[in-house]
């Protein structure tokens, strides 16, 4: 039966060909001017908006809203209204005003704020976005919303990020039309996020409170087959995996999230999803619907998805890569080299600015993806060190060491030189080759930041991305805007020629895995912050606050509500790891150890019984192994409790967290080995919950 895909796609959406169907004329066109250009949108239009919302909403089902929207928390927030308002005739009519479109008051009393608002004024309000379309899910009407307290200070992290686009758009624009570009009138950045999961049988699932209380596995010893085979990466689906993935691009199709790539990731039980890219506001939403849907439907087929960066040990993480791109209104993408001289000089120019961009900022590439999950991730060999580093392939660095060092490009395969008055050498875009290990690269026409987690927004890195791109724009906009237009192209050029000397120790195209590349990265001065706390004290480090401030990203109080926000979300998260952990250990394996030991005593009895010149050494040895893992075992948990009661006495949030990083993981790490050794000797039946051969293998 073949399905009617098109007719499909975008059916939940209230998306552009349902406004004009549903909107009166000039309401629909004043509707996409507040959508296109960022104008205040009038009480009216709301009205009608709301009106035709409501309508359309209703017909396909829904009897309640929501103004969805993304607090500190790491997730997506709603409370759910439903449309009904009772008449003196004791029925009820469906209603929706503008009003309620464009502002809601949830009681958001409870999300984490920071110390941005004390209790007395606790009250936040949400904000219609209505550049991201709203959407239906589960018989609500989903708006998205940014979110902010009443003083207008941002608590979420959609309202930085639409101020960061808006940042980037009016310097990018300013920069176009100093190079001559008149005809674009808007920027946009693009997004497409790559995203990687787990998925494991429910059933398994349940059985263990790792899993459930923290996404990842906190003991385990290893399947006895991991990745080595590298014959998961791009295998043939599962059909259990494979109805997952067809019912899960089905819904988010709906929803209208343009999912396009699907296929098995390296390590068993991984996979990963990639949506064709879009405007960044929408692709961040599109993300967090994605990873919410995945779950969904996941439980729908008696699975778990996981997006935990490090579910299991010994094999590979997850991760989400961040492809970015900037785009004009005249459809240009601007990190495309192109194919006349002024268009590769543009492409120069915002190449350039992306570079400086990222070495002046790199710390704070870096703190975006700061987490207590991806710690485990980043420096393992799966993933990119905690040293932000760019990769621009060998054609693009030696263009611009040409240009440094005043010498032409001589051109290689599939390169151009443009010879005679001009000053820049002309090239064709190349056919960039692939490096990935490194946490930046050049892929042809965008950059793919891949530093980030699973789990994570892709708010984050883009916020920062955005604001440092148009920080450089600016920069560079100040020595250029004094060149005549004839002069223009020599004013790039020493432009990039000096950009490039002092930017160029970002650059690498080598194996980011290496070790020969830390002890590099440390001679070129390049910041390796190893763990989450180190890495947040970067967020409020004055050049970043400068930059923030400048750009109206955010204000100082809201720069460092999110550091404590952070911090104290790396503390709980190991806090609640370390309580699952002693309950797993002394509920569910020590219990397990004990009665194994039992086992084999009372069986050893029972030989000598039978037969007393026997020998019992066999049950002794094991019995002895068993007994030292026990009490080992024991006394390590007395350990991790000290360590975590020190790391909770330290009065700074800094460092309760570097204790937390430096003592309370270690002692976990510990416990972890020696659960893992035993857990080896005994047999399966025994053990309270499956082991990593169930949970990774099972799912067929
Ligand atoms: P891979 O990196 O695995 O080779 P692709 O190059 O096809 O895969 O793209 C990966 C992701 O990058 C996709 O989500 C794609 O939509 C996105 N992408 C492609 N072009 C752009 C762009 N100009 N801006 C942002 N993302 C983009
Ligand atoms: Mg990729």
């Amino acid at each position: 039966m073949s399905k009617d895909i098109p007719g499909l796609y975008g059916s939940l959406v209230f998306n552009d060909k349902v406004m004009r169907q549903k909107l009166p004329k000039d309401m629909y066109k004043a509707l996409r001017k507040t959508i296109e250009n960022g104008t205040h949108l009038e009480l009216d239009v709301a009205n009608s908006v709301a009106v035709a919302m409501k309508e359309w909403a209703v017909e396909n089902g829904a009897t309640h809203f929501t103004h969805w929207f993304q607090p500190m928390t790491g997730f997506t927030a709603e409370k759910h209204d439903s449309f009904i308002s009772p008449t003196s005739a004791g029925e009820v009519l469906m209603e929706f005003s503008g009003k309620e479109l464009v502002k809601g008051e949830p009681d958001a009393s409870s999300f984490p704020s920071g110390g941005l608002r004390a209790t007395f004024e606790a009250r936040g309000y949400t904000a219609w976005d209505p550049t991201s379309p709203a959407f239906i899910k589960d018989g609500t009407l989903y708006i998205p919303t940014a979110f902010c307290s009443y003083s207008g200070e941002a608590l979420d992290k959609k309202t930085p990020l639409l101020r960061s686009m808006e940042a980037l758009n009016k310097s990018a624009v300013r920069m176009l039309h100093l190079l001559g570009n008149t005809s674009v009138t808007s920027v946009s950045t693009t997004v497409g996020p790559e995203q990687e999961y787990f998925l494991v049988d429910k059933e398994l699932y349940n059985q263990r409170r790792d899993l459930i209380f923290c996404g990842r596995t906190l003991i385990g010893a290893p399947a006895p087959k991991g990745q080595e085979m590298e014959d998961h990466y791009f295998g043939s689906l599962k059909p259990r995996v494979a109805a997952y993935m067809h019912d899960l691009d089905e819904e988010l199709w709906k929803l209208g999230i343009p999912a396009k790539t699907k296929h098995n990731e390296v390590a068993p039980a991984q996979h990963e999803l990639a949506p064709i890219f879009d405007t960044t506001n929408i692709a961040v939403d599109h993300n967090q619907l994605t990873m919410e849907v995945m779950k969904q439907v996941a439980n729908k087929h008696g699975l778990v998805c996981l997006l935990h960066e490090k579910p299991f040990e010994g094999i590979n993480g997850s991760g989400k890569h961040n492809n970015w791109s900037m785009s004009t209104n005249t459809g240009v993408n601007l990190l495309d080299p192109g194919k006349t001289p002024a268009e590769n000089i543009q492409f120069l120019v915002f190449l350039m600015a992306v570079i400086k961009a990222v070495d002046d900022y790199a710390d704070m590439m870096r703190v975006s993806a700061a987490g207590a999950g991806n710690d485990h991730r980043l420096g393992g060999n799966e993933a990119p060190p905690a040293i932000v580093s760019i990769f621009l392939g060998d054609e693009l660095t030696a263009i611009l060491h040409s240009i440094e060092g005043d010498s032409y490009f001589d051109g290689k395969e599939g390169m151009i030189l443009e010879t005679g008055a001009s000053v820049l050498p002309h090239f064709m875009k190349d056919t960039t080759d692939r490096n990935r290990t490194s946490p930046f690269a050049f892929t042809g026409n965008k950059f793919e930041f891949r530093m980030l987690g699973s789990s994570a927004s892709v708010a984050t890195p883009n916020i920062t991305l955005n604001t440092a791109v148009a920080e450089a724009l600016d920069q560079f906009y100040e020595e250029l805007k004094d060149y005549a237009p004839e002069d223009i192209e020599k004013g790039v050029h020493d432009l990039i020629k000096r950009a490039i000397k002092k930017h160029k120790k970002v650059i690498f195209n080598g194996n980011g895995y290496s070790p020969e590349w830390v002890e590099e990265a440390k001679r070129r001065g390049l910041p390796n912050l190893a763990s989450t706390p180190e890495a947040l004290k970067a967020f409020i480090a004055d050049k970043n606050v400068d930059l923030f401030i400048k750009h109206h990203i955010f204000t100082k109080e809201e720069l460092f509500s999110r550091y404590e926000i952070l911090l104290e979300n790396y503390v709980k998260t190991i806090g609640i790891e370390v309580k699952t952990m002693k309950e797993m250990l002394t509920k569910d394996f020590l219990p397990s150890v004990m009665a194994y030991s039992d086992e084999i005593v009372q069986s050893a009895l029972a030989k000598k019984e039978l037969l007393p010149s026997i020998s019992t050494k066999t049950e002794e040895a094991l019995v002895c192994k068993l007994s030292d893992a026990y009490t080992s075992i024991t006394e390590g948990l007395e350990k991790l409790d000290a360590a975590a009661a020190a790391a909770d006495a330290k009065t700074d949030m800094y460092d309760c967290a570097m204790a937390y990083h430096d003592s309370v993981l270690a002692e976990m790490d510990e416990l972890r080995q020696t659960a893992d050794a035993i857990e080896t000797k005994i047999p399966d039946e025994v053990l309270p919950y499956p082991t990593y051969d169930q949970l990774l293998f099972s799912v067929v």
